[in-house]
């Protein structure tokens, strides 16, 4: 693969942990953890990995201001934050939501001491685009970073990461993991072609239909291996993702959640969010209990992070 540019700020490797009782109280498939909840930067999570490489370009384009978009509670802006401060960057959040008090990710950002611009689900990327050019005419410097982080070159932050799993000598039948802007589930993808893992990657989405996030996922994924230098085709019918698990809609955490979230804890002390390693690990836990998985084979649940919105007041009533 090509070198592209990269800092090094992510704890890595990140640990692989075994789930003995979790998987006994389950009666399924023996599981294991990939810890991405612990890379490090402001409590780490999967956008650690994609930051790696999205700051090198920012840097690399003199940028002085980072701006990026999400949900009020959102991980990947938390993240950013603390990226841009650690590199002497200014940051500009585009913040979908009402303004509200600071709680779990939020009471982070104001932290950290960012620019927050409160926006609309609708008017959310007009106003990332108003806010860039603001930012420009003024001189700043900005770059935008895309919503969620998933650009190739954060996407290739996953490929690495795939790279990681196979010289820990781990060779899971199954690697399943929570999807929604797709640059996680591109980079695993890829990094499946790329590398020559032969199980199966298997995204939960989050909020997406399955076809929305295959399209997604299998062009950002072909247009990763091409920035490494090793261009491949990855087609939508290639991309495993289930989309079953969607609920009431993006951060509205149910029964599947909750239960997935007390197992975890109850059963192995692991922290899981309530928006997303929640209802992946809940959609996991389904599919075990329909024998999904063959007999025999290994799944690998890979932790992206998330648990800061534990503590955000809209969650405060999903422990039963
Ligand atoms: C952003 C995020 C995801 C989804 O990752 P994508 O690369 O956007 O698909 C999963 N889990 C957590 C905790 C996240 O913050």
């Amino acid at each position: 693969m090509n070198q592209i540019p990269r800092l090094r700020f992510a704890h890595l490797p990140t640990p692989v942990e075994p789930l003995p009782r979790l998987s006994a109280t389950l009666g399924g498939p023996p599981l294991l953890v990939k810890r991405d909840d612990q890379t490090g930067l402001a409590l780490g999570g999967n956008k650690t990995r994609k930051l790696e490489f999205l700051l090198a370009e920012a840097v690399a384009n003199g940028a002085r201001t980072l701006i990026t978009a999400g949900a009020a509670q959102s991980n990947h802006c938390r993240q950013t934050a603390a990226a841009a401060r650690r590199y002497g960057l200014d940051c500009i959040l585009v913040l979908s939501g009402e303004p509200q008090p600071p709680s779990g990710n939020l009471l982070l950002d104001q932290l950290l001491g960012v620019e927050i611009l409160w926006t609309t689900r609708q008017q959310r990327d007009a106003d990332l685009q108003a806010a860039f050019q603001a930012a420009w005419d003024a001189g700043r410097r900005p770059y935008l970073i895309p919503y969620g982080g998933s650009s190739p070159a954060g996407a290739a932050g996953y490929v690495y990461a795939m790279q990681e799993l196979l010289e820990q000598g781990l060779h899971p039948d199954w690697i399943v993991f929570a999807s929604s802007s797709g640059g996680t589930h591109a980079g695993l993808a890829a990094g499946k072609r790329l590398l020559g893992y032969s199980g199966q990657v298997l995204g939960i989405s989050i909020d997406e239909p399955q076809d929305v996030l295959q399209q997604r996922v299998a062009e950002l994924a072909t247009r990763t291996t091409d920035l490494l230098g090793q261009p491949v085709t990855l087609q939508p019918q290639e991309i495993l993702a289930h989309a079953e698990y969607l609920g009431a809609g993006y951060g509205i955490p149910d029964t599947l959640e909750k239960e997935a979230m007390a197992l975890f804890a109850r059963q192995e002390g692991l922290l899981l969010d309530p928006v997303y390693t929640g209802r992946a690990a809940g959609g996991m836990i389904d599919l075990i209990r329909q024998g999904f998985f063959p007999r025999g084979s290994t799944v690998l649940f890979w932790h992206t992070g998330g648990a800061p919105a534990l503590f955000a007041d809209r969650y405060r009533t999903i422990v039963e």
